[in-house]
């Protein structure tokens, strides 16, 4: 069997995570390497490993964690705004191999993207 992604583990609390937002179905937390004053990575707990792997079976899933993006801003005050990114497959750079959401805010992001 496959070895555990790093974003399972913080799921079964293997390792500790500033956990921001939780619901059955998601887990938000700050990002360990953060590339603005407030990064959140946005996971569903259903191991999916990339967007593109995403069936009809995980419609409800991927609603739940769009409709959380929001809930999550409110929450850590993001009045002035912020840039939600999906970093899907190598070439967007994307590290882990388990479906998440980037919140990125607190400055003023350059468009377009690196
Ligand atoms: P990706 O490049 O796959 O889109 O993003 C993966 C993100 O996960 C990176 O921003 C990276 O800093 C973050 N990350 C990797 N390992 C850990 C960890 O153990 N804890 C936390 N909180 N974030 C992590």
């Amino acid at each position: 069997m496959a070895s555990k992604s790093v974003f399972k583990r913080i799921i079964d609390r293997e390792i500790p995570a500033d956990i921001v937002y939780e619901d059955g179905d998601c887990l938000a937390f700050r990002d360990i390497n953060p590339q603005s004053p407030v990064h959140v990575v946005l996971i569903p707990k259903k191991e999916i490993a990339d967007f593109q792997s995403v069936t009809t079976e995980d419609e409800a899933i991927l609603g739940k964690l769009l409709m959380a993006v929001p809930r999550i801003a409110a929450s850590l005050g993001l009045n002035n705004g912020f840039r939600l990114v999906l970093n899907n497959g190598r070439d967007a750079g994307q590290e882990v191999k388990h479906l998440h959401f980037h919140i990125l805010a607190g400055r003023p992001f350059g468009w377009p993207p690196g």
